[in-house]
């Protein structure tokens, strides 16, 4: 069975009765290169899927990986993706809201001390969101690889600088690598989304060695800088960490080789760093 194929997609959701839900961000993909490009960043380990829907993804990593495991919110899917990849042996279907899964704790016992990966293609309402928290649970990934929306992608591989650059980039860049695998068009979804989507791959190994003496300022400074992104670095700061006066933060940026007047959106991860490492 083709799961790309809009005739297929369409057969296998006449047939179980099923209708796509707006809520859940069901946009199923019809580009098969698509589930490659994602699959093959997992290949060799173990996967985490964050929505299988159709199964179109999730069939591809079970070709490709050791064991996978796919989160899906949706119950009314469980018939459909028993016809779809039910033969699969090294896969776990776990029918959950991912936002009150202890993700951690699934993979550990899911996973034990195999090396895993993120694959998803990600509903749109909840992207950011589940982000963070896959970046925040405290489980080493070897990457986490979505499909976003285009916009969310550039914010994720943003230059400093840019007006896409943000709290979000930093994030990132603390958790690994961001890479953009391949843009993907409206046109590759069914039902067809009003935005256009990208692959980002998050690659833990590629990441910047930067040391911080403190992880949760380095946190509250960078979450204070774009909180007020129209700000000077010195009055959001002031503003948002206290503990200092302007002149002091004023002084401190000029020590670390900054000006006075300096944005926080000019500056990279590791300039961060060091405003941290001065404080
Ligand atoms: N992987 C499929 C594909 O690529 O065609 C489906 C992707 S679709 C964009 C998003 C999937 O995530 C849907 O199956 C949806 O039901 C599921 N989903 C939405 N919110 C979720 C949540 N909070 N937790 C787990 N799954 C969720």
């Amino acid at each position: 069975m083709n799961l790309t194929d809009v005739h297929t997609i369409k057969a296998l959701c006449r047939e179980f009765g099923f209708g796509t839900k707006k809520k859940f961000g069901q946009n199923f993909i019809t580009d098969e290169k698509v589930p490659d490009i994602i699959s093959d960043t997992a290949k060799g380990m173990c996967a985490l899927e964050i929505g299988p829907g159709l199964g179109t993804l999730t069939e591809a990593l079970c070709r490709k990986c050791e064991k996978v495991v796919s989160v899906e919110i949706d119950t009314s899917l469980e018939k459909l993706l028993g016809l779809t990849v039910g033969n699969f042996t090294n896969l776990r279907v776990v029918f959950s809201d991912i936002m009150k899964t202890d993700i951690a704790a699934l993979c550990k016992e899911e996973f034990t001390d195999r090396k895993v990966c993120v694959c998803a293609n990600l509903p749109y309402y909840v992207t950011s969101p589940v982000l963070l928290r896959l970046m925040d649970c405290g489980f080493p990934f070897e990457s986490i690889t979505v499909m976003v929306q285009k916009e969310v992608a550039d914010r994720l591989c943003a230059k400093p600088g840019t007006p896409e650059y943000g709290a979000i980039t930093l994030t990132c860049q603390r958790y690994g690598r961001p890479v953009k695998l391949t843009d993907v068009p409206r046109t590759s979804f069914y039902p067809v989304p009003g935005v256009d989507s990208a692959v980002v791959s998050i690659i833990s190994s590629g990441k910047e060695n930067i040391f911080c003496k403190d992880e949760e300022l380095l946190t509250k400074v960078i979450r204070a800088s774009f909180n007020q992104r129209r700000k000077t670095l010195v009055n959001a700061l002031y503003s948002g960490i206290g503990r200092k006066t302007k002149e002091e933060y004023a002084k401190l940026l000029v020590a670390c080789g900054f000006s006075a007047d300096v944005r926080g959106e000019k500056l990279s991860l590791s300039d961060f760093a060091k405003i941290v490492n001065n404080m």
